[in-house]
């Protein structure tokens, strides 16, 4: 018989606990502790990074746009203290929107993950991994969260919370609204190919066997994202993708980690009947397959595809984000790049779920519509974001005020302490 009675468990006190040690976790928890507040910071998996390093995406982007660094504070040390540590390496950065991706930073997975732990103790973060929020709700000016761990199951109570899961799950949980795409982009299983010399290879004979293989149905053209067999050799990566239907259950992600290991399998076997290719081998995999999209908050303020591009400065902006819209569809991807000298915002009110007190989101699922959310869900603007949504929530919880009532002023004033920079509002 089911025996637990979380009433009879003292819980865990804390100022404010962020769920999930995603890029935007990571820096939320942080900021929110290194402004003063008693901080937890509770984590699924084994290590912190999220996709970052669980699912291989060790290309964060973009701290610069036009040439001009635009995100700051402590997730740039960290880039930094990695580069120290000699793993990561930041390009030159030039002047180049087409070629976006070449100003990301190759982080190495291990050393950042390594920086991560530290920033996390040295601010005086409470984190704990192997720790996954199945449950919460407010109580008694409170949040209560129903934590799973080794230990079995223990209750953590916060003055406030920040919803850094990736996918609005503690959100949904406490029952606030949230949106999600009719389609959504598919997920993608990061790993590296070897057993093959790329200088040998017959170009001319290996598309002749592609292009079999499209007819007998073995391979698809999806399967290379738009790109070609031969580019994929070459990157050493084969950019499948996986159609994701809700992304929310746990009995839909298990479906999208199977069914990815399945393409994959798929097309390795494709490939090892083609000359040159006999020994191709998946070296390395992720953990966990990179999901692209799946649920966001309905905030106080939503993002909006027009609003990105046209670079609107909300008068409550907390950070820059720069990025295309990016959204990946089976064929490849969709495209919409910034305009000359555009530096989109993200306002505090897309961190602010709709009717909250106490709950702040941060990361992929703030609040914005299907096209702007391909564009700030990229990894710098999440770590910006993040730092907002830390200072935030530390104000908030230190100050007795609800999330939505956080002065601007004083969070701006926060985030310039942690050396964020924070764009000038116009009124809007
Ligand atoms: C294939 C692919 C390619 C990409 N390419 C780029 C790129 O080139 N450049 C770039 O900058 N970005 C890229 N991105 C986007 C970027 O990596 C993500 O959007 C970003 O990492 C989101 O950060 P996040 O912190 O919001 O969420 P996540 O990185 O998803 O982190 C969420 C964390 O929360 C944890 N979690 C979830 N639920 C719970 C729970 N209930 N309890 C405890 N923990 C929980 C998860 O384990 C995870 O660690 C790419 C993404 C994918 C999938």
């Amino acid at each position: 018989m089911y025996s637990f009675h979380p009433s009879e468990n003292e819980p865990v006190k804390t100022d404010v606990a962020v769920v999930g040690g995603g890029p935007a976790g990571c820096f939320a928890a942080v900021a929110c502790a290194l402004t003063g507040a008693r901080t937890m910071l509770m984590e699924k998996n084994g290590v912190l990074g999220g996709t970052a390093v669980a699912a291989g995406v060790n290309f964060p982007g973009l701290f610069h746009a036009w040439g001009k660094q635009i995100i700051d504070g402590p997730c740039w040390k960290a880039i930094l203290r990695a580069r120290e540590l000699g793993g990561a390496s930041i390009p030159k950065i030039v002047h180049s929107p087409e070629h976006h991706w070449e100003e990301q930073i190759l982080i190495n997975r291990f050393v950042y993950a390594y920086v991560l732990d530290e920033a996390c103790r040295k601010s005086g973060v409470a984190v704990r991994l192997h720790t996954m929020v199945s449950g919460a709700e407010e109580q008694d000016g409170r949040v209560l969260l129903l934590t799973a761990g080794k230990e079995g199951v223990r209750l953590v109570s916060a003055k406030r919370a920040v919803d850094a899961t990736g996918d609005a799950d503690l959100a949904g949980i406490m029952g606030y609204a949230r949106q999600k795409s009719q389609t959504l982009q598919p997920a993608t299983l990061i790993h590296d190919l070897g057993g093959y010399d790329f200088n040998a290879l017959d170009e001319g004979a290996l598309n002749g066997y592609v292009a079999q293989a499209f007819r007998t149905h073995e391979l698809f053209p999806e399967d290379f994202q738009g790109g070609t067999l031969l580019g994929s050799l070459k990157n050493k990566r084969i950019n499948m993708h996986v159609s994701m239907r809700n992304g929310a259950s746990s009995e839909d992600r298990t479906k999208v980690e199977m069914d990815a290991r399945c393409s994959l399998m798929r097309i390795r076997n494709a490939l090892r009947k083609m000359p040159g290719l006999e020994n191709l081998q998946i070296v390395n995999f992720s953990d966990e397959c990179g999901v692209r999209e799946t649920y966001r908050i309905i905030g106080r303020k939503t993002i909006t595809k027009e609003d990105y591009l046209n670079g609107k400065r909300y008068s409550d902006a907390i950070c820059y984000s720069f990025y295309p819209i990016d959204r990946h569809v089976p064929t490849g991807i969709e495209q919409a790049f910034l305009k000359d000298g555009v530096v989109p915002t993200i306002p505090y009110g897309a961190l602010v779920p709709e009717g909250s007190k106490r709950l702040l989101a941060a990361g992929r699922c703030i609040s914005g519509d299907a096209e702007a959310n391909s564009a700030y869900r990229v990894q710098a603007s999440c770590m910006a974001d993040g730092q907002a949504a830390g200072v935030a929530a530390a104000l908030s919880a230190l100050g007795n005020v609800p999330v939505g009532e956080v002065a601007y002023q004083k969070l701006c004033a926060g985030l310039t302490a942690l050396g964020a920079i924070v764009p000038t509002p116009q009124n809007s």
